[in-house]
């Protein structure tokens, strides 16, 4: 039978594969983003992403306008003030906190469920959930045949590796790449507004990006997310109304509710053997952080305990290490597939969006402006290796001046790609 063809073969289709295809689409390239999952099921689909000014700008020039206006009109808020905090629930000052990073918008917070929302807007039959891509061969005439799981495949001009920190495109692109555990791990969770109300969670724990700088042991950051439901109705973006999520217990598709959350970090075996954390559900968890932190004024100990259970998780951070080069074919790479990240800077997320700005650019060149494919790619490439390792770098140093004030971490050892 013959293996059918797309100019553009996109695999994965979080955030950054995704927004390829909307850009794809947009300058009238032939793509199809080929996904392994039919529902988008890991946890931080409940929590809300940072956005930068790099993200809407890609957005923007990506996107139709109709989806960018829903966009912009969905976007929810968090403070824009920020205040310091002890464990007694003191102010205090401290440099650096609340301070406006670069490009951040600070009072600007972005549902991962909206967000995949107005992302898979109008992409239909190109967006073709169940396909699990396991290999690739070159093909002498330059194209590429992408193989997935059930036996089919598809053959492209260009195969791009959006498929995440994990990602089979780039195992076999980059065999020695190497994403290593950073020895810290992540508690965070989330409570409803109604129900802080409802605790009597302080103000101050509402209205502020509230940092929590005790005298010994690690900070909690405390943020709010608010959202318009009557923006989300007017333009169809209602996360529990999508098919695909009916079957799904729990409010984790819920983007309609305005909520408070917290994070905070810890090196492992600081809180407990990974081993028996990695098995506990949300209301253990708030147990064992409890265990630590339950001495601090009541006011910030009241926002641990009335968490959501159902919505705490402990993670482990993972970190790409920056520096890949590669020579140029057919086969490239987007987003966490060559620069996964630590959560810290925020950046992950807003670079993978970034790079499917670039590499739409690159290749509307090439289709519509003569461009020599290869040359696009390989401007892709170097744009993205620039900015997507400075990001790694930067966010490894922001988790380590963040959990271990600056000294070296015990990281674990370093063996571990691929991801369990
Ligand atoms: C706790 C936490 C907080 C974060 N906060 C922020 C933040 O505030 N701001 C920010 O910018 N970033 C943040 N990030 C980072 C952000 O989530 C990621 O960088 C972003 O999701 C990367 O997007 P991506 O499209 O490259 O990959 P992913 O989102 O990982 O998407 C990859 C897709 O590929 C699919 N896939 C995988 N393997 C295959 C296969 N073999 N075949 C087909 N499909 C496959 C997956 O199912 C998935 O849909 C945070 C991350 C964490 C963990």
């Amino acid at each position: 039978m013959a293996v059918p063809f797309i100019d553009v073969a996109i695999i994965g289709g979080g955030p950054g594969g995704l927004a390829l295809a909307q850009g794809l689409r947009k300058n009238g390239i032939e793509t199809a983003v080929f996904e392994r999952d039919h529902v988008r099921a890991d946890y931080v689909q409940g929590f809300r992403l940072r956005i930068r000014q790099r993200a809407i700008d890609a957005l923007e020039a990506n996107l139709p306008p109709h989806l960018f206006e829903a966009f912009l009109a969905t976007v929810g808020r968090s403070p824009a003030e920020s205040v310091a905090l002890d464990e007694n629930f003191n102010r205090i000052e401290h440099p650096g906190w609340g301070g406006t990073q670069e490009d951040a918008h600070g009072g600007k917070s972005l549902s991962r469920i909206t967000l995949r929302q107005v992302l898979l807007s109008g992409l239909g039959d190109s967006f073709r959930p169940g396909n699990t891509f396991e290999r690739y061969e070159l093909q002498p005439d330059g194209t590429v045949i992408a193989c997935f799981a059930d036996g089919s495949a598809v053959r492209t001009n260009v195969l791009v590796g959006a498929d995440g920190a994990n990602s089979a495109v780039r195992r076999q692109l980059l065999p020695d790449f190497r994403i290593f555990d950073t020895g810290v791990r992540r508690l965070a969770g989330k409570m409803t507004l109604e129900d802080a109300a409802r605790h009597g969670i302080s103000p101050l724990l509402l209205d502020y990006n509230a940092g929590i700088r005790p005298s010994t042991g690690h900070s909690i950051m405390i943020t709010s997310h608010r959202v318009d439901p009557e923006a989300y109705a007017r333009y169809g973006l209602i996360g529990a109304n999508d098919a695909s999520h009916r079957n799904i217990a729990g409010s984790h598709f819920d983007n309609t509710t305005s909520y408070v959350w917290w994070n905070t970090a810890y090196e492992a075996g600081e809180l407990g053997p990974d081993s028996v954390l990695e098995t506990l559900g949300g209301a253990q968890l708030l147990e064992v952080l409890l265990a630590h932190i339950g001495h601090w004024d009541e006011r910030i100990a009241n926002l641990i305990r009335y968490t959501d259970p159902s919505t705490v998780a402990y993670l482990k951070v993972r970190s790409s290490e920056p520096g890949a080069i590669w020579e140029t074919g057919p086969v490239t790479l987007l987003g966490d597939s060559i620069h996964a990240m630590t959560y810290f800077r925020a950046l992950g997320g807003n670079s993978a969006i970034y790079d499917a700005g670039l590499l739409a650019d690159e290749l509307s060149a090439a289709r519509r402006r003569g461009k020599p494919l290869l040359e696009a790619l390989r401007d892709y490439e170097d744009a993205m290796r620039a900015h997507g390792y400075e990001a790694v770098q930067t966010s490894l140093s922001a988790m380590q001046n963040n959990v271990a004030a600056g000294r070296a971490l015990h990281t674990p050892p370093r063996n571990q790609s691929p991801l369990p």
